[in-house]
């Protein structure tokens, strides 16, 4: 067939009309696409602030769709995830920032940031841990070292909470010096279960030079000094620190009425119990001051008070059900057979009211607690029973 240059005329103008065509198409296309990018973004603003995060997510997924150098938009959406719980998405958006190489300085900290936060809503605490760690150096470096704290004090990594605690001492604008204490006694007490004594005796040592106002590391050292069979020692730890901390003496009046026995000093005991009791009465000194033959003053109806008489005594000032029921437990009834009955369902009914309970979230333990289990918080444990809070 014969080639005919006529076609030729046709199709170049037609072939021109069409690619011109084309050309606007793409161009309308993509001032479309343009257009559209801000307004999925504003939807989903307007979403967001009538708390509709399920649209909110859709107008942004189409948004970073319609424009995926959008870092705010990514930012928006991994934030959104994260508040939602759906931690895996979040983790995504977080770690797709983290692979882009056009990220600045400033934003790829901030996904660091993000992606740490990711995995601690999620509780996943080694991943977290490991995210937080590259916060180092970065403006995110004190809130980062907050929550590796609180991570290693909640998976009692004590050395490692030390460390961290220590960098925030030095840095911050806060004292951290009681809470370092706390450590070193947390680290003492697993080196007492470990069987090496001297190692502990030397970290509560650093405790009390950490803290000297705090009473933990003064209960842990005499309660340490008392198994070394320095009873002397331990009487005059608990002594010195009824002087320092004279409200925590409920918490230490057993070991120091132990101390004492064993010092053969139980005048010395009896006679810094009874200040105390005098200044602040509670059931705990009390006991101590029984334990050691202590009785109260004589009255005239009680010329020659015994010791369990004190509970009486304790009784005219507070009605504790505590003290009434210890001081049943030594009376003969008239019907004495019914008596261990009774007993039992006292003891049953003041049990609860021989607990300790955290001042910041309620948790009930009948073991003092310097970190509560509940909470996490430190000396929120006031030292005085239920009953007489
Ligand atoms: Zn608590």
């Amino acid at each position: 067939m014969d080639f005919d240059p006529s076609w030729l005329l046709i199709s170049l103008p037609v072939a021109f009309v069409l690619g011109w065509l084309a050309s606007r198409f793409d161009i309308r296309q993509l001032r479309l696409e343009n257009r559209q990018a801000p307004k999925a973004y504003f939807r989903g603003l307007n979403f967001l602030l009538n708390e509709q995060q399920d649209q909110a997510i859709d107008a942004f997924i189409e948004a970073v769709q319609n424009d995926p150098d959008t870092q705010e938009l990514h930012f928006a959406l991994g934030n959104l995830f994260r508040r939602r719980g759906e931690y895996q998405r979040a983790v995504r958006v977080h770690e797709h920032l983290l692979g882009r190489g056009d990220l600045s300085r400033s934003d790829r900290e901030r996904a660091q940031h993000a992606l740490a936060q990711d995995f601690l809503r999620a509780g996943l605490l080694d991943r977290a841990e490991a995210a937080l760690q590259k916060l180092e150096g970065t403006r995110y470096e004190n809130e980062a070292r907050l929550s590796l704290l609180a991570i290693y004090e909640r998976s009692r990594e004590w050395a490692q909470a030390a460390d961290v605690a220590q960098k925030l001492d030095e840095s911050d604008q806060a004292s951290y010096s009681t809470r370092r204490a706390h450590h070193l006694c947390e680290q003492a007490t697993e080196r007492v279960a470990a069987g090496d004594l001297p190692g502990a005796a030397k970290l509560l040592v650093a405790a009390v030079d950490l803290a000297p106002q705090a009473p933990r590391p003064a209960i842990d050292t005499a309660n340490l000094q008392l198994r070394n069979g320095d009873a002397n020692a331990a009487f005059d730890t608990l002594v010195a620190l009824s002087d320092t901390a004279p409200l925590a003496l409920p918490l230490y009046a057993a070991t120091l009425q132990q101390a004492a026995v064993a010092a053969h000093r139980e005048a010395d005991a009896l006679a810094l119990l009874q200040r105390r009791y005098v200044e602040s009465p509670s059931i705990d000194v009390l006991e101590a001051m029984i334990a050691l033959g202590g009785t109260p003053s004589a009255t005239a109806e009680a010329p020659d008070p015994a010791p369990r008489d004190g509970y009486i005594a304790h009784l005219a000032q507070q009605p504790s059900l505590v003290a009434a029921s210890r001081w049943l437990a030594g009376e003969r009834f008239e019907h004495e057979q019914f008596h261990p009955q009774v007993q039992r369902a006292l003891d049953q009914a003041t049990r609860p009211l021989m607990r300790y309970r955290c001042a910041a979230c309620g948790f009930e333990a009948h073991q003092y607690f310097w970190h509560c289990p509940g909470c996490q918080a430190w000396d929120s444990y006031p030292p005085r029973r239920v009953e007489e809070l």
